[in-house]
């Protein structure tokens, strides 16, 4: 599969194809070089660690991917983990907003 329109989704450049990422149920187009260099889309990169608590917390594979992965964005481990932060409070929130099933009405 080498689809010369396809590009890569970390970097923008060619991509050799779609594969699935390591912090995620969900696919991406990604380059031979953000592959071999363990690099992920930002978004899932934040999606996927989400509830996972802490650097602490991470699997030895990981590490090494998030590193590379904040290195390309030019952003630090410490910088991931407040976006993990506030997509957990922003998430917290929306469900907070949400009426309560005794509050819809339906019966
Ligand atoms: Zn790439």
């Amino acid at each position: 599969m080498n689809d010369p329109k396809l590009k890569c989704e970390v970097c923008g450049q060619p991509a050799l194809g779609v594969c699935s990422s390591a912090f995620g149920a969900i696919s991406h187009a990604y380059c031979q070089e953000c592959l071999t260099e363990g690099r992920e889309v930002w978004s899932t990169l934040v999606g996927g660690l989400a509830g996972v608590g802490g650097p602490a917390d991470l699997v030895d594979w990981a590490k090494p991917r998030i590193a590379a992965t904040c290195a390309f964005y030019k952003k630090t481990e410490a910088q991931l983990w407040q976006e993990i932060d506030q997509l957990m409070k922003d998430y917290d929130a929306y469900w907070m907003r949400q009426p309560k099933e005794q509050d819809s009405g339906s019966q």
